[in-house]
């Protein structure tokens, strides 16, 4: 309550500019520690509902649990991320959900989805994740599967003229961006030539979904 009437204070003081440099360096502090303090509550309500309701989230829970691996409340976690990115998969330390790069519950739904392939595939399959065929074709598999690249999204994003080829050109494209960050791609033509090489028989792979339906 106190700190909500000390907003109220500096942010009157802030636009009349009567805050001395350390008052505002402590006010934007104290604003930004809020926002992470949001964030951070809104993305473990997100997280939490999808693990409790998402038919895709359970499902993928479920077939990972079936290969010997555990996704669970305590191994998905809220996090500032500072790149271009809204989640990630570490083999040993779970799932990771960018609470500052996560706008609503649908999007940390995909963001799980995501994860949830690579960690199913690190548990079905002996991924080298430094190796960029291994790589690319679980990012092939997350995107596609995931429903990141579903209509409705690539249309807001790109507009109703890219529609056409719409699925698998963001599915290649997304893949791209991803493998490019491996420490081990040169640029973007190395991705681009990788995903190329893998992706028909990765893209076809729809395990363990029976056919990409998000
Ligand atoms: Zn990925």
């Amino acid at each position: 309550m106190l700190t909500i009437f000390q907003n109220l204070v500096d942010a009157a003081k802030y636009r009349f500019g009567q805050l001395s440099a350390e008052e505002e360096a402590q006010y934007n502090s104290r604003l930004a520690q809020e926002k992470d303090g949001r964030e951070c509550k809104q993305c473990n309500e997100f997280k939490d509902w999808n693990l409790n309701y998402s038919p895709t989230v359970r499902f993928m829970r479920d077939e990972i649990a079936k290969i010997g691996g555990n996704i669970n409340s305590s191994n998905v976690i809220c996090g500032k991320c500072d790149e271009m990115k809204s989640g990630g998969f570490h083999p040993e330390l779970g799932i990771l959900l960018c609470q500052n790069k996560i706008y609503s519950r649908s999007h940390c739904e995909d963001t799980m989805a995501h994860e949830m392939v690579h960690a199913y595939d690190h548990c079905r399959f002996e991924v080298d994740w430094t190796k960029l065929q291994h790589h690319a074709c679980s990012e092939i598999r997350a995107s596609s599967l995931s429903g990141e690249c579903r209509m409705m999204n690539e249309m807001f994003k790109h507009g109703f003229l890219k529609f056409g080829r719409g699925h698998q050109e963001c599915v290649r494209r997304r893949a791209t961006l991803s493998v490019m960050a491996n420490p081990n791609c040169k640029d973007r033509e190395m991705a681009e030539l990788v995903v190329d090489q893998v992706f028909d028989q990765c893209f076809n792979d729809t395990r363990p979904f029976d056919e990409i339906y998000r």
